[in-house]
């Protein structure tokens, strides 16, 4: 199969791009580099330094005829979305119709897109949270991830395009972006070995569903060949709180001294975990690595990436 992978130089983009290459597919990448590499970018691959809002991503669509796109390219900053709500609609949204329309003027048979859990649930009651909760995102990135996966239903409907939403919890590993706002283990792995405080803010019982990136790759790999369509949460149904997290990559890491605190962040929701009856039932995909072994392999990589520095 030959699959285009918007994003694909990026932290989760790479790591399927990856897997598809050593899975034997034809793997082409489009990516406009913002925060994704190059030298991430499997070498196996055809690589597009494009932004998904140029007019020139049709004609690649066209010239590489792939059979499936998976769409990870995005605005994935919320604090960004917040100050600048209509460049984020511009990529999330706007571009996104765009390259959905390519792909059914080409003749592309799948199309998975990446979206998200927790920015589209909010502080759930339910927790795990199943996808028929109602949507209640508190951001212009959750409304956008939002608003597309409508757009998904609508060229599923009205074109026939396969097409399928993954919703990611709070995905981990190597090659996250260790300067982010989010990505808190990558933060503080990196933190951490450079000997600098890792700050919890407020209490630090705030939980998430870490999911190991090797994992959401795999589940998108498994969403690629599938014709299942509609919403998949992608997650581990294991709630932890950012106290237990910090413990374990201070384990990781070597590091005893004891937790910082830091104010709260205004706002910062409480709980979010997400259920996958679905995606385990439709895709048999379940999670492989577990927190106490995903940390490590991050923290390494970590410790890798300054050695190398
Ligand atoms: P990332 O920043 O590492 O990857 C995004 C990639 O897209 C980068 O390589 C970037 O250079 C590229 N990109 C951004 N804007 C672009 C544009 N206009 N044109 C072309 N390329 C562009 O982030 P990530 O964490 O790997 O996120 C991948 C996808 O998964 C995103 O759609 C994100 O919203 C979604 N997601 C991530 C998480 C998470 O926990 N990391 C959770 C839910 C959803």
């Amino acid at each position: 199969m030959k699959v285009l992978v918007t994003g694909g130089a990026g932290f989760i983009g790479s790591t399927l791009a990856d897997l598809l290459v050593d899975s034997g597919h034809q793997v082409v990448v489009v990516d406009d580099l913002s925060s994704g590499k190059r030298d991430q970018v499997p070498s196996a691959a055809n690589f597009y330094h494009m932004d998904v809002e140029s007019r020139w991503l049709d004609r690649v669509i066209e010239r590489e005829q792939p059979d499936a796109v998976a769409h990870l390219a995005a605005q994935i900053s919320v604090s960004r979305s917040v100050r600048e709500p209509l460049f984020d609609a511009r990529v999330n949204v706007i571009a996104s119709i765009g390259l959905l329309a390519a792909c059914q003027g080409h003749g592309v048979k799948r199309f998975v897109f990446a979206s998200t859990g927790g920015a589209i649930y909010g502080d759930a009651d339910i927790i795990p949270t199943p996808e028929d909760y109602p949507a209640a995102p508190v951001s212009p990135y959750g409304a956008s991830k939002l608003s597309f996966e409508h757009y998904l239903h609508v060229y599923r409907e009205v074109h026939g395009l396969s097409t399928v939403a993954m919703r990611f919890a709070n995905v981990y590993g190597p090659r996250q972006d260790p300067h982010g706002e989010a990505g808190v283990v990558a933060i503080f792995s990196r933190a951490m070995l450079n000997g600098q405080p890792a700050v919890i803010t407020g209490d630090g019982a705030q939980t998430r569903d870490y999911v190991y990136v090797a994992d959401v790759a795999a589940a998108v790999a498994s969403a690629l060949k599938s014709e299942r369509t509609g919403l998949y949460n992608v997650g581990t149904e294991i709630e932890t709180d950012v106290n237990q997290l910090h413990a374990q990559i201070a384990a990781a890491a070597g590091v005893r001294a004891p937790a910082e605190h830091g104010p709260a962040r205004p706002g910062e929701q409480r709980r979010s975990c997400v259920a996958t009856d679905h995606i385990r039932q439709d895709f048999g995909w379940a999670p492989r690595v577990s927190l106490a072994e995903g940390i490590p392999l991050t923290v390494d990589y970590f410790r890798q990436q300054r050695a190398a520095d």
